[in-house]
Order: structure tokens, then C-alpha cells, then sequence
């Protein structure tokens, strides 16, 4: 590594968090490193020892502050959406083909599933027409 001084500056609850935030720290210009266990030897030994170890994030002491309050951040939206996620979590989808709606789960926000009556394929959530299709009205 090239850090002057590593430090922690976060402990992830599993290894794709961690792979999640060192990118989330990277866009924002902080150099920073994830590992799972510091000596790597037991990796090698037990493959599921990724479990049992949870990966430390590694920034140099001198981002520190930044990487710091940039986590927090990405640890407050995280929550922000899980919990506007209840209640909202589901999108109404109007099938053309039969004219019934089927509910998916937000997460699907943006893909093309299928029909829960016909099996046709429906476009979930809002897609962006207004950029990019025709002319506005008037
Ligand atoms: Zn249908």
C-alpha cells in the first residue's frame, strides 16, 4: 500500500459492505483499502473464514476526518433507505396487454418484468420518457 499511515477508519459488517464503501471512498477521491484478516494466511487455510472475520477498511491517517464523515453518510442513507423502503416498497406496475396492475418490489424500480396475469412484459416504475422521447406537449 502506498498509505503513509494506515488507520481503520471502519469496520463493515460483511465483505460486499466493504467492497461497497472503499468504492463509495474512492469516488470521492479518498485512496482506501478493504481486508479481511490482516496476517491473510487463514484465508488460504479456510475458505469461509471471511465470516468470522469482518473486513476492516483502511484509509491513510491523514483522510481519516473525510473517509470518516463520507461513511457516516453513506451509513446514514443506507438506513434513510431501508426505512423509507416500508410501506413504499411496492410499484404498482398497469399491464397494456390486460389492463390489470401487478405490485413489484421497488428494488425492481427501473427493470422489465412480466405480467402477473398475462405474462406480458411491463416496464416497472417510471421510466425517463421526458428526457429522452419526443416532443413536449402543447
Ligand atoms: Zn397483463
Amino acid at each position: 500500500m502506498d498509505f503513509k499511515k494506515p488507520s481503520i477508519v471502519h469496520t463493515a459488517g460483511s465483505n460486499a459492505e466493504a467492497h461497497m464503501i472503499v468504492l463509495m471512498l474512492q469516488a470521492n477521491g479518498v485512496l482506501a483499502h478493504a481486508s479481511e484478516d490482516q496476517s491473510g494466511v487463514s484465508l488460504w487455510a479456510f475458505g469461509t473464514i471471511s465470516q468470522f472475520h469482518k473486513p476492516n477498511i483502511w484509509v491513510d491517517e491523514e483522510t481519516l476526518p473525510t473517509a470518516t464523515a463520507l461513511i457516516q453518510d453513506f451509513e446514514e442513507k443506507k438506513k434513510a433507505n431501508v426505512t423509507s423502503g416500508e410501506g413504499s416498497g411496492e410499484i404498482q406496475v398497469l399491464c397494456e396487454g390486460c389492463g390489470k396492475t401487478t405490485p413489484f418490489p421497488s428494488t425492481l424500480d427501473g427493470t422489465t418484468q412480466q405480467c402477473g396475469h398475462c405474462h406480458a412484459y411491463v416496464d416497472v416504475g417510471e421510466l425517463p420518457w421526458d428526457d429522452d422521447y419526443g416532443e413536449p406537449e402543447s
